[in-house]
């Protein structure tokens, strides 16, 4: 029960035919050319989300390095106090 039969209606005569088909063979009309772009924009925009999540993923990582590089500063300063600053009596 394996449905491996490409096939589409004709828009004229409700025919099975070929999904490729230009021109039913039932009414000789000329059929619209199905859209096969899909397999192509589909891998393109594979290629173009891997290219993104690879620069996302750079990005969040440089971002994470310089961050944690400034948090490790932080907790090495000394904790300014505003009064710190003011002369002891
Ligand atoms: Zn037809």
């Amino acid at each position: 029960m394996v449905i491996t039969m490409r096939t589409r209606t004709c828009p004229f005569c409700k025919e099975d035919i070929h999904f490729q088909a230009l021109v039913c063979r039932y009414c000789t009309r000329d059929l619209p050319p199905v859209a096969q772009r899909h397999h192509r924009k589909n891998s393109h925009g594979w290629l173009t989300a891997i290219t993104a999540a690879g620069i996302i993923v750079s990005g969040a990582a440089f971002l994470a390095v310089e961050f944690l590089r400034e948090r490790k500063n932080w907790l090495t300063e000394p904790p300014r106090r505003p009064g710190s600053q003011n002369p002891p009596d």
